[in-house]
C-alpha cells in the first residue's frame, strides 16, 4: 500500500438539493471544530444540559427528557421503540411511505404484534381512518412519521394526541424529514414521543437524534428498567417482558447518564453534539416559526418555478411537506441522466425516487441551510438548461419568473 495514493479529503463542491443529506450550515461546521472536553467537565455537561434546553424550543415541549441519541436518526427511532415496546405489544402503524415500513421492520424486530393501515403513495390519513383503525386493532403505540420523504408528503398530527388519550394509546411519531420546517408542536400536540435527525430542515450533518419523551413514556421505560437487574441472572422467567434488549439504546441508561445522575453509560458524541448545539442555536435565534415559514416560502418557490416550468409534480399538494417536492419526470426524458448532468456539470445533486417512485419522480429539497433563494434559482436554472439539452424544451426563462413571481417583495 502507497500512503501517498490518499490524498488529503477535499470533497468537490456540491449544492445538495436532494431529499437530505444537505449542505451543513457553514457555523455548524465551525461549532464542530472545536476541541473536545472530558465527559465529566463540568463545562462538557453543561454543554449537555444547554443542548436539553434549546431541543425543549426545537420541539416545542416542556418535558425534560429531551436529549441526543448518539447516531444517525434512526438510532433515535430505535432508541424509543426498543425502550417503550414490550415483546408482544401490539403497534399500530400508519404507512404511507417508505419510513412507515421501516417503523413496522424495528417494531417486529422488538418482537411487537405489528398492525398496519396503508394509503396510496403521495397520500396521508384522515383523523378519523387512524380513529377507525386504533378502535379496532387496539394497539398500546400508535407509530407515525410525520413527513415521509419518499413522498414528499406531511401526515397531519395535531388531531392524533386527543385520539390516542381517549383509547389510552402511547403516541410517537418520527419527525426527522420534517422538524424545524414544518410545525410540530410535541406538547400541544399530545405527543409522548419525538426522534429526529440533524441532516434535513436541521441544518447539520447526520450522527446525532435529537428526542424527547413526555413523564408518561419516562414512566414506562422506568418501569422496564427496574427488573432488568433481576432478567440478568434469571432470562425467561416471570418479567422478561420487561427486559430492554440493548444496552446502547436503554433509554432508561441514556436518562441517567444526560440526568444529575451522570451515570456512566457511552462517551457522548462531543463533535457531534457542538454541531447539534448549533443547530438549535441558529434556528432559535432565527425564531422557530420564522424557521418554517422560510421552508415554506423557499418550497413554495420551487413549487412555482416546476409548475411554471410545465412540469407536473407529484402527490397531494395540500398535504406536502414544506421542504421536499416530487417532481414527474416527463414522457421521454431519462431521469438519471438529467440528474448525471445536473452533478457533473452543475455540481447540484437532486433526489431519485424509491420503491413505486423509482424512475417515475425526482425529490428536490429546499432544507435547512439550503432553504435559501440563491439555491432555488441555482436549481431552477440548471434543471431548466439541462431539460433543454436533454431535448425537453421548457418556455425559457419561465421558471425563473415563476419563482420570482411567488417571491414578490417577500425576499
Ligand atoms: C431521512 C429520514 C430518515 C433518515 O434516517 P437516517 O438514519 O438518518 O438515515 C428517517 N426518517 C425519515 C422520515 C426520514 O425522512
Amino acid at each position: 500500500m502507497d500512503i501517498h495514493q490518499f490524498s488529503q479529503i477535499n470533497p468537490p463542491q456540491r449544492l445538495l438539493m436532494g431529499p437530505g443529506p444537505i449542505n451543513a450550515d457553514p457555523r455548524v461546521l465551525r461549532a464542530m471544530s472545536s476541541q473536545l472536553l472530558g465527559q465529566y467537565d463540568p463545562a462538557m455537561t453543561h454543554y449537555m444540559n444547554e443542548v436539553m434546553a434549546l431541543y425543549r424550543g426545537i420541539f416545542r415541549t416542556e418535558n425534560r427528557w429531551t436529549l441526543l441519541i448518539d447516531g444517525t436518526s434512526r438510532a433515535g427511532i430505535e432508541a424509543i421503540l426498543l425502550s417503550a415496546i414490550r415483546p408482544g405489544d401490539r403497534v399500530l402503524v400508519p404507512v404511507f411511505g417508505r419510513f412507515g415500513h421501516l417503523l413496522c421492520e424495528i417494531a417486529r424486530r422488538c418482537r411487537a404484534e405489528v398492525h398496519t393501515i396503508e394509503v396510496p403513495w403521495g397520500e396521508v390519513f384522515s383523523p378519523d381512518q387512524i380513529e377507525d383503525a386504533i378502535k379496532r386493532v387496539k394497539p398500546r403505540l400508535l407509530l407515525t412519521v410525520q413527513g415521509d420523504t419518499s413522498t414528499t408528503m406531511l401526515q397531519p398530527l395535531a388531531e392524533l394526541g386527543v385520539i390516542c388519550r381517549r383509547y389510552g394509546v402511547l403516541f410517537y411519531t418520527d419527525a426527522t424529514a420534517s422538524l424545524a420546517g414544518n410545525a410540530l408542536e410535541t406538547d400541544a400536540w399530545g405527543l409522548d414521543a419525538v426522534s429526529a435527525g440533524m441532516q434535513k430542515c436541521l441544518g447539520g450533518p447526520s450522527g446525532t437524534s435529537p428526542v424527547t419523551l413526555s413523564p408518561q413514556m419516562e414512566e414506562i421505560i422506568r418501569k422496564r428498567k427496574c427488573v432488568e437487574e433481576g432478567i440478568r441472572t434469571a432470562a425467561h422467567q416471570d418479567g422478561d417482558d420487561e427486559m430492554i434488549y440493548s444496552n446502547y439504546f436503554d433509554l432508561g441508561m441514556i436518562m441517567d447518564y444526560w440526568g444529575p445522575e451522570r451515570l456512566n453509560h457511552h462517551t457522548e458524541a462531543t463533535s457531534a453534539l457542538f454541531g447539534a448545539r448549533e443547530c438549535a442555536r441558529i434556528i432559535l435565534q432565527e425564531g422557530l416559526d420564522n424557521s418554517i415559514a422560510r421552508h415554506k416560502l423557499h418550497g413554495d418557490a420551487l413549487l412555482k418555478g416546476i409548475q411554471g416550468m410545465g412540469l407536473e409534480t407529484f402527490g397531494d399538494l395540500q398535504h406536502k411537506m414544506n421542504n421536499v417536492l416530487g417532481v414527474v419526470i416527463p414522457q421521454g426524458v431519462n431521469g438519471d441522466q438529467v440528474r448525471k448532468l445536473m452533478l457533473d456539470d452543475f455540481g447540484i445533486e437532486i433526489g431519485t425516487s424509491f420503491g413505486p417512485l423509482h424512475g417515475k419522480v425526482w425529490r428536490i429539497g429546499t432544507m435547512g441551510y439550503n432553504a435559501r433563494k440563491d439555491c432555488v434559482m441555482q436549481t431552477l436554472s440548471a434543471l431548466e438548461a439541462v431539460l433543454q439539452h436533454c431535448g425537453f424544451g421548457t418556455p425559457q426563462g419561465a421558471a425563473l419568473q415563476a419563482a420570482w413571481d411567488r417571491y414578490g417583495s417577500e425576499a
